[in-house]
Order: C-alpha cells, then structure tokens, then sequence
C-alpha cells in the first residue's frame, strides 16, 4: 500500500522538523516542483474561465470573522487571537471573508457579473497535534480557492461550470471521484437559522447534480455552516473517503457583509456567493497524488520527465545535445550518465520518470533515440526532434497517461530490443 508519508520521504518529497512543529511540513525540490505544476494548471484553467486572481492576507482582526460567522460557528477549530495594541488578530480559516471585503472594495453593476475571485491562499487549522501527520491532517493549508458573486440566475450555470473544470482536472490528474456528494445541515447549532434559504440553495445543486447526470448521495450534517455543498469524494486505498473539490452555494455571508450590486433598474441588488475549490487544498491534493500513483506522476507533474541515458562515454556528445534540446522546450530532463551503472540499473533508477531516451551507437551515429516509457514499453527509435515533440506535446496537453492511445495499440507491432 503506497502511504503518502512514506512515499514523501523516500522520494524526497516533503517532510517534517519536530523545532518547526507538528502538522506544518515543508516541501523538498522535487515536491516543490509538484506542487509548482498543479499550480500553474489551475492558475491557467482559472483564467481560461474568467476567473481573476487576488492575494489577501492571512491575518486579519477578529471582528472580520465575527462578522462572517466563522467565530461563531467554528471558532474551535480556529487559532486564538494574538493582541497587538488595542486589536486583536487571527490567522485565517478561511479565505470568503477576505474575498468578501474585495468585491466590497467598490460598487459593483450587474454588467460586471459574474465576478469570479480566485486565490491559491493560506489558511489555518487548530488541530490538536495528536490527529496530525503527512499532508493530510496540517495546521497550514494553501487551498486553491475561488468565490464567484453573482446574482441568483447565474448560481447554477456557475457551479455547473465549475463542476466541468473539477471532472476536467480529474482526468489530467488521473484521479477517480469515488462518489458526489450533496452535503445538507445536520441536527445541532452548527449552521446559520433559516430553512427557506437552505431550501432554495440545495435545489439548485440538486439541479446542478442532476443535470451533470452524476449519481450522488445526500449527506446530513457535513453542509458548511452557511450553505449546502457539492462535495467530490476521493478514496485511498484502504478505502478511506475524503472530500477533495467543493462547490457551496451561500446566502448568508453577502447579506453579513451588506454585499450589493446595481441593477438594470438602479436598485441595490444583493448578489449569491459561490466558493468552490477544484483540487482542494495542495497538502490533500499531492497527498491523493502521491497515493494513487505510487510516485509515478502523470508526465506533466513528474519531477523529472525525460532522463537520458547514453550506453556508454561515446555517446555522451549527443545525450547532452539532446539534454539542451529538452530543456530548450521546458522539459524537466536530466543525463543518467554511464558510471552511474549498467544500462538496466540506470532504467530501475529512473523507473518513476515517464520517458527514458536510450542512445546508443546506432542510435548516436543516425541522430536518434530509442525511448522506453515508465510501464516498460519500447518505441522504435526515431529522430530525436520528434521524441522531444511528442513528449512536449503530451505533457502540454495534461496528458494523464506516458503516451497516445494509437501508440499504445500499436504495441503489438513493435519489435521487442
Ligand atoms: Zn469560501
């Protein structure tokens, strides 16, 4: 069974310092490189969709918070505050009410709406040190985040269409949603009073649900105190669910915050606020990442994909031409160089990374290489410019398999080096 904490240490991934605390890893160079590509793809998706990125900061004073809810409904799970002269601040739980205080930053028409706010932020957890470990259970979460404001018309278009942008990154990041769920209030003081509200908000992600043509299940009692949520479930491989993507329709914290755009008619309109998060948080989303796949990246988050390997000094000249060539075109790739070992040695060595480029005499003397993909598979030798290509190609495409399909079929025909 591939244990995130594990798999983090031995491929150098991310860790832990018992001085820096429980429960707040820091992330090694080649998880730093994960991470940095699953950033950059929702950055680009985001934009893609008309979302605009913010930065806001992870302090802030207590009455904002006060204001939004969250002291009185998950204050436990907060830090306490820090006195600082007269005021008093806390780091954040969440990142809605900053997002809240931008679109407040000035009046706002309908013509300006939807306003999609995206931010890959920090916020923080007070979770006894007890409970915590690896990725999965932090006190400091970068989530990637977004709040669109709207008004109520638009709420299901826009949660439909982050819906597609999360079954999208599924299927870039190789990752199956176990089940979706629709997340409703359960007995208890947890969640804000009034029915009518709630009513209305799980309708319309019933619908969003519904006209998705997933099959979901109703949950009680894991709605977020101020709406009802769609939730993606992931599994590992105990079969232990956790929610990794959300989508929250709420009424309550636009009318907390006095939110308000201008309609058609001049008057004062109070818009809905969708949060919606696609991969969760980057600790669960790489923690998920490295479960499922072993450590063996999809292409375009490996931390190397192209290793080369010259069979013997000869061929040194041409894997480093090779080697500029790659990097030239964004590739992560290194040189596997002979006095690291035999050929087979070096290929076990490099058995996380998706592309193996073999070069040896023929190969060298014809300007070629002969790639051998992670699963085992061998390609017929071919220039090297078109190696190079089609590897940049996939991994631009957030591929989340080593090679094309066609490739793949035929398998059968290629000869067996
Ligand atoms: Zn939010």
């Amino acid at each position: 069974m591939n244990d995130h904490r594990k798999l983090g240490r031995e491929l150098s991934l991310f860790d832990t310092d018992p001085l820096i605390g429980a429960g707040l890893p820091y992330w090694l160079p080649d998880g730093a490189v994960v991470r940095h590509a699953l950033e950059e793809y929702l950055r680009s998706a985001e934009s893609r969709a008309g979302y605009q990125h913010v930065y806001s900061p992870v302090l802030a004073k207590k009455e904002l918070y006060e204001i939004s809810g969250h002291w009185a409904h998950y204050r436990d799970d907060m830090y306490p505050p820090m006195r600082l002269g007269g005021e008093q601040i806390v780091l954040r739980p969440s990142l809605c009410p900053h997002h809240a205080m931008i679109y407040r930053s000035r009046g706002r028409s309908y013509r300006e709406l939807p306003l999609r706010l995206a931010e890959l932020g920090g916020m923080y957890r007070a979770e006894l040190s007890g409970v915590l470990g690896g990725l999965t259970r932090v006190r400091a979460i970068q989530l990637n985040d977004a709040h669109i404001f709207c008004p109520l018309d638009q709420v299901a278009a826009e949660a439909s269409a982050a819906l597609d942008m999360i079954r999208a990154a599924y299927r870039a990041l190789g990752v199956r949603p176990v089940s979706y769920r629709l997340s409703l209030p359960g007995p208890g003081e947890k969640y804000v009073e009034d029915p009518q509200m709630w009513e209305r908000a799980v309708g319309l992600l019933a619908s969003v649900l519904e006209s998705a043509g997933v099959p979901y299940e109703e949950a009680a009692g894991e709605a977020a105190f101020y709406g009802p949520k769609i939730d993606v479930q992931v599994a590992d491989e105990a079969g232990r669910e956790a929610s990794m993507s959300t989508i929250q329709v709420d009424f309550y914290m636009p009318a907390q915050f006095g939110l308000y755009y201008v309609g058609p008619d001049g008057a004062r309109r109070r818009p809905v606020m969708v949060h919606r998060s696609i991969v969760g948080s980057m600790e669960r989303a790489i923690a998920h990442l490295i479960e499922v796949h072993g450590g063996a990246f999809p292409p375009w988050l490996a931390p190397v994909q192209l290793v080369i390997m010259p069979v013997s000094e000869a061929e040194l000249g041409p894997a480093g031409e090779l080697r500029q060539q790659a990097a030239g075109r964004g590739l992560r790739v290194q040189v596997s160089r002979p006095e690291r070992g035999s050929l087979g040695a070096r290929i076990r060595a490099a058995r996380l990374v998706p592309y193996q480029a073999v070069i040896g005499p023929s190969e060298a003397a014809a300007g070629q290489v002969a790639l051998r993909l992670r699963d085992g598979r061998r390609l017929d030798p071919r220039p090297a410019g078109d190696a190079l290509a089609r590897i940049a190609a996939l991994i631009d495409a957030h591929h989340a398999g080593v090679w094309e399909e066609e490739i793949e079929q035929q398998r059968g025909r290629l000869p067996v080096s």
